[in-house]
């Protein structure tokens, strides 16, 4: 029997007349032959309510207490839930995590599941009810109750989904599907009818709310099918779907996290390991780092700045000045009122232009770049938080994505699930035996065949990007990797960016050619570099996959020049004569992680 399963977020379930409007939602599946779970969210705001609430009794309650308390929330709709299906002649049990057998780690407030024993749900559907499941939440080897981190029902929803081998995950939310970006801030934004796992999983993590990352990290490992659409309404959502699927543009969406902060340490000993000093006490208190680039600078002292979230920044900065005391670093810079702008789509991997187009929109509205960060499949700058939404509407019309493209007419039924039935009772005992979160990489690779240009001691203005890499696309340069680093006061800056080894030389005459019309003190490069690359799925959740890196390098002795991270790689770019060296290292250090 076909069987799915539908979640319903929080302003899906606001009130007595939503719930049993999910409700009738939910019957409505049974009775058309399918076998039906119900994954449901808090109530309205109420886990909001709920951490003010925990705020007002302490200004640093204890994770477990936390996540006791915000289970509750969960498990009062679905009590609700199951109460309206019964008011409504049918059958239902709710289950919280702990009942349905959800087994996750021990990490309080941020919990990866390990994993679900979904025989009780089986037993129950098998008797004719629609179960409802609590979403966000599990329970510890000890039995303590944990949660998912906000916005984790997703992640229950589709981890249901993949053990019971679930026909489809519907995710009914306040929007008609996954838009080019997010329409509360752009009204402009359009409905897409489809997405690649890769380029949602990218948007999720830069920013777009609408499904929670980790929730897609599940859905790519274990192919499950995902249908994003409006629990008021039953027209047609989006699908998220595999990539051989969906359609491919340069630039499908745009996204905003608004609330960073960025750290800039100053004066770091440019020797191999340093860094990693740095990010280890960083990820040991648990706080995640973004945008990391550094700059090299003058007698062998680097800038290293990167970003964290607004709220974790008074931490961060107890961390980082501990750090510098540790590193024998001069001093460090922070600003808090900066966000984060980025463009995602898997066809700028074989494209050139798409940066340029960024960066020309933005210098065109006067916004200034602090830094910037690419990967193969996203472009994400730093901007002044007053001009952030701003940037978020030149890029996307840079882009024209407020243009609706031919692609709403290919919008299909749900895919059948790719693996065969024998592959997939493998693939679910093998989701019962093992950690279904863990990470899991696909690759190591070593690619010696790049150059490096790197134009230092730059003043920072509006346009400067954009010139840059006008001139180097129209030189006919293919550009790889792009950092622009900042050196702490928004003064002076510096941009790096990678090559093919054969461009280098046309490169680096259009760098000298642009040195007097911007003042560049110098442009410096190296024609022989390589790119290390370890490859995966979630690898920005999985910070330890960067820090592992510098580890591993920094025990062989080799320096990281640059680095980038997505969700699907992390680079690094290193001289080209370290790079065996570099590969066996990682090599050795990922290989229980790979396969
Ligand atoms: P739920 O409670 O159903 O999980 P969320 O608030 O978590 O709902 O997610 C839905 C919200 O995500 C939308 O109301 C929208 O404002 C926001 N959002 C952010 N980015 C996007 C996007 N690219 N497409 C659609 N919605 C988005
Ligand atoms: N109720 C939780 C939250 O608000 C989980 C969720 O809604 O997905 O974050
Ligand atoms: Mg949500």
């Amino acid at each position: 029997m076909p069987l799915v399963v539908q979640k319903f977020g929080g302003t899906s379930v606001a009130d007595s007349e939503k719930i049993l409007a999910a409700a009738r939602k939910a019957i409505r599946a049974q009775q058309e032959g399918k076998q039906v779970v119900v994954v449901v969210s808090a109530m309205g705001q109420n886990t909001d309510l709920l951490i003010d609430l925990a705020r007002q009794v302490s200004e640093m309650p204890p994770a477990r207490e936390m996540d006791m308390l915000l289970s509750t929330g969960e498990q009062v709709s679905v009590a609700l839930m199951a109460m309206a299906v019964h008011a409504l002649g049918y059958k239902a049990v709710s289950l919280t995590g702990a009942q349905m057998g959800i087994q996750t780690d021990s990490s309080f407030t941020k919990a990866r599941i390990r994993t679900i024993d979904a025989q009780r749900i089986r037993r129950l559907l098998d008797e004719g009810n629609i179960v409802i499941a609590a979403g966000f939440q599990g329970i510890d080897q000890e039995s303590n109750i944990t949660t998912l981190g906000r916005g984790g029902s997703d992640t229950t929803a589709v981890a249901l989904a993949a053990v019971l081998q679930a026909d489809a995950c519907e995710i009914h939310t306040d929007v008609d599907g996954v838009y080019t970006t997010d329409p509360r801030h752009l009204p402009e934004a359009r409905q897409m009818s489809q997405i690649s796992y890769d380029e949602m999983l990218e948007l999720a993590s830069l920013g777009a709310g609408v499904m929670h990352s980790r929730s897609i990290e599940f859905a790519k490992k274990y192919n499950v099918p995902i249908h994003v659409r409006s629990s008021f309404s039953d027209t047609q959502g989006t699908l998220i779907v595999s990539e051989t699927e969906s359609p491919t543009s340069s630039v499908c969406g745009a996204a905003m996290t608004r609330d960073e902060a960025r750290i800039t340490v100053q004066g770091v000993p440019d020797v191999p390991g340093v860094s990693l000093q740095l990010f280890r006490l960083l990820a040991d208190h648990k706080i995640d780092v973004d945008m990391i680039v550094q700059n090299i600078g003058q007698e062998n002292l680097a800038d290293i700045s990167f970003t964290v979230l607004k709220e974790e920044l008074k931490l961060a900065t107890r961390v980082v000045s501990q750090a510098v005391q540790q590193i024998g670093a001069r001093s460090f810079t922070f600003d808090d009122e900066v966000s984060k702008v980025s463009v995602v789509g898997l066809g700028m991997a074989r494209q050139t232009g798409v940066a340029h187009q960024m960066f020309r929109a933005l210098a065109d509205a006067n916004i200034n770049i602090q830094i910037i960060t690419t990967s193969e499949i996203k472009i994400s700058v730093l901007v002044a938080r007053t001009q952030a939404l701003a940037a978020l509407r030149v890029v996307h019309q840079a882009f024209q994505l407020e243009i609706r493209p031919g692609d709403a007419a290919r919008w299909s039924d749900l895919p059948a699930r790719a693996a065969t039935q024998a592959n997939l009772e493998k693939l679910v005992r093998d989701l019962q035996a093992a950690d279904m979160e863990q990470l899991r990489l696909s690759d190591v690779s070593l690619a010696d065949n790049q150059a490096r240009i790197t134009l230092a001691d730059v003043p920072d203005t509006p346009g400067l990007a954009a010139s840059v890499f006008e001139a180097v696309a129209e030189a006919g340069v293919f550009v790889d990797m792009i950092v622009q680093s900042c050196d702490g006061f928004m003064g002076v800056t510096s941009i790096s960016f990678t090559i093919p080894r054969e461009q280098f030389d046309a490169a680096r005459a259009v760098a000298e050619g642009l040195k007097t019309r911007f003042n560049i003190a110098k442009v410096t490069g190296s024609r022989e570099i390589a790119k290390l690359s370890v490859s995966g799925i979630g690898l920005r959740s999985h910070t330890h996959v960067a820090i592992g890196m510098f580890e591993a390098l920094a025990g062989v002795g080799v320096n990281v020049e640059m680095i980038n991270t997505s969700e699907l790689q992390v680079n690094v770019v290193i001289e080209s004569k370290s790079g065996q060296r570099g590969l066996a290292a990682l090599q050795e250090k990922f290989s229980r992680d790979v396969g």
